[in-house]
């Protein structure tokens, strides 16, 4: 069986350590290091709560990548650091595997344009729950005939970036289907600033944040007299980890980077 090599970086966090859980558990992945803030030098055996693994932590990601032999980098940390990270996997010819949202469009430009340069495989996926990919392929074809829609999307209180990668890219997919519309009464105020949520070419997002949540959506569809509503749960983790395992799968044999688990399982 082949092996394949694998550096996760956020390893600590609550998604890099489900993805050290799944990559224990799947025979053909083997981790051989780790990227975080605060436990350089340390095995990932020795940090508590983390699974009985060899492999070492790195602070840095060049110092990382110059040092061990990595087919795949998953990276679930945080925007600024992820963009950083991701550059470095292609110019390492070491392929990405991105759950990390809230990149700019610029920086996706960028990354595919170096990916495509390079000739290196991977992906950047502000979702990788299956599910949720068909929530939005769903909300994208109902936008064919309901062009009136609201996005309600649902976090836990630790997340930094707002709306969700997936909010946005549910937005994108929709206005593939539909004609710029503002939507709601052409002289609506808002008697407290934000009341109507962020508008993405005339739709509204709104962004809920709790404790205790994981990841949730509603896209909410209305035409005279009846309503439509797509809604997908996350309710653990471990949801987004068969379509990280699905993606190594795929980006090993690709030479571009692409945006969106939907180009692998629907395309
Ligand atoms: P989290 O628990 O805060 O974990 C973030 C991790 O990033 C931590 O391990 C942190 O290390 C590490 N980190 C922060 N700054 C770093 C740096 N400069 N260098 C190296 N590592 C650094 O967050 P999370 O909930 O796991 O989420 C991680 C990302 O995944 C977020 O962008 C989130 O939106 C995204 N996400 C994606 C999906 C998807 O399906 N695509 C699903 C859920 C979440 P320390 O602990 O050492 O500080």
């Amino acid at each position: 069986m082949t092996q394949i090599n694998i550096v996760v970086a956020g390893a600590s966090g609550k998604m890099g350590s489900e993805a050290l859980r799944m990559i224990e558990n799947e025979k053909d992945l083997n981790l051989v290091a780790c990227v975080d803030l605060n436990h350089t030098g340390k095995k990932v055996s020795e940090v508590d709560g983390l699974p009985k693994l060899d492999a070492l932590f790195y602070q840095d990601i060049n110092d990382c990548l110059n040092e061990v032999d990595a087919d795949i980098l998953i990276d679930l940390t945080s925007p600024k650091v992820g963009y950083k990270h991701t550059k470095a996997a292609i110019l390492h010819g070491v392929r990405p595997v991105v759950g990390t949202t809230g990149f700019t469009d610029e920086q996706l430009e960028e990354l595919t344009k170096l990916a495509k340069e390079k000739q290196v495989g991977g992906i950047i996926a502000p979702n990788f729950a299956r599910g949720a990919i068909l929530m939005m392929e769903f909300s994208k074809l109902a936008a064919k005939f309901f062009p009136d829609v609201e996005i309600i999307e649902k976090h836990h209180d630790q997340k930094v970036d707002a709306p969700s990668g997936t909010a946005i890219k549910t937005a994108q997919l929709i206005q593939e289907n539909r004609s710029t519309k503002i939507q709601g009464h052409p002289d609506e105020e808002e008697v407290i600033k934000g009341a109507r949520g962020a508008d993405f070419d005339g739709m509204k997002i709104h962004s809920v944040r709790l404790p205790g949540l994981v990841a949730h959506q509603e896209v909410t569809f209305a035409g005279p007299g009846e309503n439509l509503t797509i809604k997908h749960d996350s309710y653990h983790r471990e949801s987004f980890m068969s379509g990280i395992r699905f993606a190594i799968d795929h980006v090993i044999d690709m030479t571009e980077l692409i945006y969106g688990l939907e180009h692998l399982m629907i395309d």
